[in-house]
C-alpha cells in the first residue's frame, strides 16, 4: 500500500513544496493505534470491533465543465468514521492524491480529536482529487458546488460538518454554506466551519490551532515544575499552527529560540525578537536573512538543546534516523504525525516527553466547535470569551489524558488513544445496537 501513503507525503508535499516519500497505509496506523489501546482497556471484542470499521464511506464523480469548455470527471470522497457522540465533524481536503483510504484514517483521527477534548462530535473528512494550484477560481468553485450537490443529503449541521483542510479555505466554506442554504430554501451557517466571519465565522478560529499549543505547553510544563516564561522553545514550520503559535508563546514569555519554514531556520540562543520576525517574514516571504541571526538548515533546528521542540510543518519529521539526537525533553506536536512509531520507542527510552497531535493541535477542532454553537444559537460570543473558553476546553483535555497516562502507566500517546477509545465504545454502549 506504499502508494496511498506515498499520497499523504504528496498532501504535505503540496502544502510545502517538500518532496513526497513513501509510507504504508494511513488506516492501517488507525488499525495500530486501536490494537495498542485495547491491549491496556481489554474490552469486550463486540464493543472493539465496530471501531474498526467505517460507519460510511461514499465516493462520488463531480463532473465539472472548465474554462476551456471540456468536461472533466473529479473523484469526491466522505467518509463518517464514528457519529456515535454526535454528527461527524472533519474537513474538505482538495489535493490531486486524495483517495479514500486517507479520507477513513483522516476521518478516525477527528473521531479520536473529539472524543479527547470533549466535544459533541464524531470524526470524518472528505475531499476531491483534484490541484487547486492548477484550477481557476471558477473550477474551484464549480467543483466545490457539485460536490457539496453530490454528498448534500449526507451533510447538515446535525449530520456531518464540514471544515477546511489541505488545499481549501474559508472562501471555499463560503462556497459550502451557500450551495447548501440555496438547495436548503433556506440559510444554514451551521453546515460548515471555518467560515469567514461574515458569514458566521467565529472569532479566534484562525489562531484556535496555536493558542491550544500555547495552553498545552504551559500546563505540560507546569507537570514537570517548569513554567511556560523563560523556557526555550524551537518551532519547525512558519505556516498557521507554528507562526500563530510562535507569536502566542513569545508573548507569553516563552523564549522561542528558532522557527523554521521550508527555506530553512533562523536561531538566536537569546530569543528571537518574534513581532520583527513576523513582519521581515511578511515582507520578505522568508526567515533567512533576517538580521542578526544564524541560518540552520531544518534538520539542525531539531536537534537544538531546547525545552521544548514544536514540530508544526509535517508528518514524519522525527524518525529513527534522527531520533537518537533530539535534545529536546518535551515535545509537543503541532502537526499532524510528525513523529513516526518507531521514533516515539527510541524518544520513550531516552525520557523525551511526547505530548501527542491529538490532543495538543486540537484546539482548531475546539473553536470549530464553538463556530456551530454560535450559528445554531445564532448569538456570537467576543473574542476573549471564545479563547477563554477554548483554554478551559484544551486544560480538561490535557488534565484527563496526564490522569490516564498515571493510570495505566504508559505514554502520553497510548494514553491518549486509550481516552478516545474508551469514550467512544461507552457512548456506543449506552446507546445499543440499533437493529
Ligand atoms: P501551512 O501550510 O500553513 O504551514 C506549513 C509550514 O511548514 C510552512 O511554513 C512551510 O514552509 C513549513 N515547512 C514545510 N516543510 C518543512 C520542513 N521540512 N522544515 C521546516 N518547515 C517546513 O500548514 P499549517 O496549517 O500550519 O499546518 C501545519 C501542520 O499542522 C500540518 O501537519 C497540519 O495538518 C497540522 N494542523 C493544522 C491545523 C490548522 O488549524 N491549520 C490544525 C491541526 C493540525
Amino acid at each position: 500500500m506504499a502508494t496511498t501513503m506515498a499520497s499523504r507525503r504528496q498532501q504535505s508535499a503540496f502544502k510545502s513544496g517538500t518532496p513526497a516519500r513513501v509510507h504504508r497505509n494511513p488506516f492501517d496506523d488507525v488499525l495500530e493505534q486501536i490494537d495498542r489501546a485495547a491491549a491496556v482497556l481489554h474490552p469486550d471484542p463486540d464493543s472493539l470491533e465496530p471501531l474498526r470499521h467505517p460507519r460510511r464511506q461514499v465516493v462520488v464523480s463531480v463532473p465539472v465543465m472548465m474554462d476551456d469548455g471540456h468536461l472533466r470527471i473529479f473523484e469526491g470522497y466522505r467518509v463518517v468514521y464514528d457519529n456515535s457522540r454526535g454528527p461527524g465533524k472533519g474537513g474538505i481536503r482538495y489535493h490531486p492524491e486524495v483517495n479514500l483510504d486517507d479520507c477513513k484514517a483522516l476521518a478516525a483521527w477527528m473521531a479520536w480529536k473529539c472524543a479527547i477534548v470533549d466535544v459533541p462530535f464524531g470524526g470524518a473528512k472528505g475531499g476531491v482529487a483534484c490541484d487547486p494550484l492548477k484550477l481557476s477560481d471558477g473550477e474551484v468553485e464549480r467543483i466545490t458546488r457539485r460536490y457539496i450537490s453530490e454528498i448534500f443529503d449526507l451533510i447538515g449541521p446535525t449530520v456531518d460538518i464540514p471544515a477546511p483542510d489541505v488545499g481549501t479555505s474559508p472562501k471555499v466554506m463560503a462556497w459550502v454554506m451557500d450551495t447548501f442554504s440555496m438547495k436548503k430554501g433556506y440559510v444554514e451557517p451551521g453546515v460548515v466551519t471555518g467560515k469567514p466571519i461574515p458569514l458566521g465565522g467565529s472569532g479566534g478560529r484562525l489562531e484556535a490551532t496555536g493558542r491550544g499549543l500555547l495552553f498545552i505547553m504551559r500546563e505540560t510544563l507546569k507537570r514537570v515544575d517548569r513554567e511556560l516564561a523563560g523556557s526555550s522553545v524551537a518551532i519547525q514550520g512558519f505556516g498557521n499552527v507554528g507562526s500563530n503559535a510562535a507569536r502566542l508563546l513569545h508573548a507569553a514569555g516563552a523564549k522561542v529560540v528558532a522557527v523554521s519554514d521550508v527555506g530553512g531556520a533562523i536561531y538566536d540562543p537569546r530569543g528571537l525578537d518574534l513581532p520583527r520576525v513576523s513582519a521581515y517574514y511578511r515582507e520578505t516571504g522568508r526567515l533567512c536573512g533576517f538580521p542578526g541571526t544564524r541560518k540552520l538548515d531544518n534538520a539542525a533546528l531539531l536537534h537544538l538543546d531546547v525545552d521544548v521542540l514544536l514540530p508544526a510543518a509535517m508528518e514524519d519529521q522525527i524518525t529513527r534516523d534522527n531520533a537518537g539526537e533530539i535534545q529536546a525533553r518535551i515535545i509537543v506536536e503541532g502537526a499532524n504525525g510528525p513523529t513516526t512509531p518507531d521514533a516515539d520507542e527510541i524518544l520513550a527510552r531516552r525520557g523525551v516527553l511526547v505530548v501527542p497531535d491529538i490532543l495538543a493541535n486540537a484546539g482548531g477542532v475546539v473553536v470549530s466547535y464553538f463556530e456551530w454553537v454560535q450559528d445554531r444559537y445564532g448569538y456570537f460570543w467576543k473574542e476573549a470569551e471564545v479563547n477563554e473558553r477554548l483554554e478551559e476546553k484544551m486544560v480538561a483535555a490535557f488534565d484527563a489524558v496526564w490522569n490516564t497516562r498515571e493510570r495505566f502507566e504508559v505514554d502520553a500517546r497510548t494514553a491518549a488513544y486509550i481516552l478516545a477509545v474508551d469514550r467512544i465504545m461507552e457512548a456506543r454502549k449506552l446507546r445499543g445496537l440499533y437493529a
